[in-house]
């Protein structure tokens, strides 16, 4: 099960991430809000990432 804070790293550094709340004339989102949750390609705790690269980006971000 993902936590809310691995989401939130994995969702800072993926360089998939798309927003899927923001108006267009915010054109720069809060840091605080990009996480996985907040990405269109999440879709929930259950299937998560869309494109299945969440465990990928999750291991990336050990590596630094
Ligand atoms: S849901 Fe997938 S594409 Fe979106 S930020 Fe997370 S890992 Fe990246």
């Amino acid at each position: 099960m993902p936590s809310l804070d691995e989401m939130m790293a994995v969702g800072q550094s993926c360089s998939e991430y798309a927003p899927t709340h923001w108006s267009p004339r915010s054109s720069r989102p809060d840091p605080e809000e990009i996480s996985c949750e907040t990405c269109i390609h999440w879709q929930g705790e259950e299937e998560m990432c869309d494109l299945d690269i969440y465990e990928e980006q999750l291991l990336n971000l050990d590596q630094t």
